[in-house]
């Protein structure tokens, strides 16, 4: 039983072994794939591990279950909500988190640094480089003073978050999750913090009007 979070049903479940695992041929690593059946009742689809191994398993079928670094197919992607950000910026910023998933990391910096552009663009900073829109985000306390030196931190760590050619940029996967995870905070502060304090405020001042209302009714009653 390998454990993993379901690509169909999105469940993190047991998946149990329905084929005899494959070593392909022709790799210079040993590559073994196997099918596998989701334990979710509702789900019982079918996924493929693959792995790439080093050295050959002693035992294909047993080592293979056990194995923690498999890679699945379909691959589970997270679909985050950014209710409160603009439709446009919010569709991109899904596909950053998508591409983050599948591990095609210059494209989810790409959409990552889009968003970004976009977000400075609607709150109407337009010149400059993306570094400075963040700084000039902070100015106008649109972003907390730690999120603009995060955006620094990136760019210190060799990260060049606002401009260069993508394609000549090594580009590991931790950083694309780092620009990533800016991103979401970004879009959280800019976004959906100020939109719940928003909701609360209105929550509020509603109960508010309600009670001065049977006030007034409970007076005119007296
Ligand atoms: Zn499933």
């Amino acid at each position: 039983m390998a454990s993993t979070i379901c690509g169909w049903c999105g469940d993190r479940t047991h998946m149990a072994m329905v084929t005899e695992p494959e070593q392909l041929p022709g790799h210079l690593a040993y590559v073994y794939t196997a099918a596998f059946q989701c334990s979710n009742e509702a789900c019982h689809r079918l996924s493929i591990a693959t792995v790439s191994r080093s050295g050959a398993y002693g035992s294909p079928k047993r080592d293979m279950a056990r194995d923690g670094e498999l890679s699945w197919q379909p691959t589970h992607i997270p679909r985050q909500e950014f209710s409160d950000v603009p439709e446009q910026i919010a569709n991109a910023a899904v596909e950053a988190h998508a591409c983050l998933a599948i591990r095609a990391c210059r494209g989810a910096v790409a959409l990552a640094r889009a968003v970004l552009e976009a977000t400075a663009k609607d709150k109407g900073i337009t010149s400059g480089p993306l570094v400075t829109k963040i700084d000039e985000m902070y100015e106008r306390n649109l972003i907390r003073d730690i999120t603009r030196e995060l955006a620094h931190e990136i760019r210190e760590g060799g990260n060049e978050i606002a401009h260069g050619d993508l394609a000549d940029e090594p580009m590991p996967p931790e950083d694309a999750e780092a620009i990533v995870a800016l991103m979401d905070e970004i879009l959280e502060e800019v976004y959906q913090g100020p939109a719940r304090m928003l909701a609360l405020k209105k929550s509020r001042l509603e109960r508010e009007q309600r009670n001065a209302e049977k006030k007034a009714l409970a007076q005119k009653g007296a």
